[in-house]
């Protein structure tokens, strides 16, 4: 079969700098069009697309989903008249995976007019491209809370062997996020405190950005006071409630905490990092995806949590530093190399990772130049404090 060949520009920033003496880019904020959150939310499904417009849907969904809460929103959907055609998502967001749902969703007599990903990561992300290439407005219904993207425009594209091979960033959010807080507390802790990893860095790195004259947001503009502040309550949030959240899904329960922290992890964290700017943190994720065995292993937050740390090392904040680290290790995330399957002593496979970071393109979104010399001592002083944060709990 033929490669997809729909004309976009997934890389081309959404803003246009206005010339002058120096290239001044516009403020720009972006959202999805409606986000709904709440225990038992995806039965209501049917109400919510219905009143966005959806009339005819696909769904994209795991095996495994569609016997668990796929199947609650297929219900939902076909009491409120809305025809449903199952698309069954195979693990990876390829391009191959992408195709091939296209070419059927294209052959039906009676074309969709929307798509609803309902799942992890890597579904939301294939749901977004095909909803693009088939020009539909998307919903996006998350299983996990364990990641900064079901609100945002953005997909991360892998090939079938499961590498990173490209990102995609899209004109379009999703036209409706829906959480049901029920479905993320039955998930196993280790998401929801990833997710925690993923969204502290969302502050650190807006933060960053808005103090660096022409730092850049995911849309290519300068941040809004609105996203800013949105991270900034992002952190917040997590600081104050996470362990109660963390209680919560230990006992698969929904309470106030969770809810906030699901909202933190979810809404606030993808609009502080798309709108707020990316920077250090998430660059040094980037990097440790390069060695293998901590692509393999880790999850996006967990790589992210180590991030934060660097971030905040190479910034000389060690009080800030020292108060995150203390938070991670308490609710499991790693807060040293070591528990990234990592070493001090292996410096080609930290040059590795230092060299990943430097091309992130968000890098330069800091007040002071990143040289792989500033950026390795970092990585290293965040594993020595990491290493006395863990040794003092222990005492
Ligand atoms: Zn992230």
């Amino acid at each position: 079969m033929k490669s997809e060949t729909v004309e976009y520009s997934p890389n081309e920033p959404f803003a246009v700098s206005l010339v002058g003496d120096k290239p001044s880019p516009p403020r720009v904020f972006g959202s999805p069009a409606r986000y709904v959150q709440g225990a038992g939310v995806i039965d209501h499904a049917g109400h919510y697309l219905s009143r966005l417009g959806f009339t005819h849907c696909a769904v994209l969904l795991s095996a495994r989903s569609l016997q668990a809460e796929g199947g609650r929103l297929m219900e939902s959907l076909a009491g409120a008249g809305i025809p449903a055609q199952t698309a069954i998502f195979n693990g990876e967001c390829s391009l191959q995976e992408i195709d091939s749902h296209l070419a059927v969703l294209r052959e039906l007599p009676n074309p969709v007019d929307g798509l609803v990903a309902v799942g992890g990561g890597k579904v939301v992300d294939a749901g977004r491209a095909i909803a693009h290439r088939l020009r539909v407005p998307l919903a996006v219904v998350p299983s996990l809370a364990s990641n900064d993207a079901p609100c945002a425009a953005v997909s991360v594209i892998y090939t079938p062997e499961g590498v990173t091979a490209d990102a995609e960033i899209y004109d379009e959010n999703p036209r409706l996020v829906l959480v049901d807080t029920g479905v993320v507390a039955q998930a196993d802790e280790r998401y929801l405190v990833a997710g925690m990893g993923d969204a502290m860095a969302t502050w650190y790195e807006a933060s960053a950005c808005a103090r660096t004259p022409g730092g850049v947001n995911v849309f290519g503009g300068r941040p809004t006071l609105a996203g800013t502040a949105l991270a900034e309550l992002c952190a917040r949030t997590i600081y104050e409630d996470g362990a109660s959240a963390l209680e919560a899904v230990r006992h698969s329960r929904v309470s106030e905490p969770l809810e906030r922290v699901v909202e933190a992890n979810t809404l606030l964290s993808g609009l502080g990092y798309e709108s707020g700017g990316l920077s250090v943190a998430h660059g040094v994720a980037q990097g440790y995806t390069v060695i293998e065995r901590v692509h393999r292993h880790y999850l996006h937050g967990e790589m992210v949590a180590m991030g934060v740390l660097a971030q905040l090392m190479l910034e000389s904040s060690t009080d800030e530093a020292q108060k995150a680290a203390g938070f991670f290790a308490s609710v499991g995330l790693p807060v040293h190399l070591a528990q990234l399957s990592l070493s001090a002593e292996d410096q080609d496979e930290l040059q590795a990772v230092v060299e990943a970071t430097l091309a992130f393109p968000f890098i330069g979104n800091m007040p002071d130049e990143v040289t792989a010399e500033n950026l390795l001592a970092a990585l290293l002083a965040a594993d020595r404090l990491g290493r006395n944060v863990v040794q003092q709990a222990r005492r």
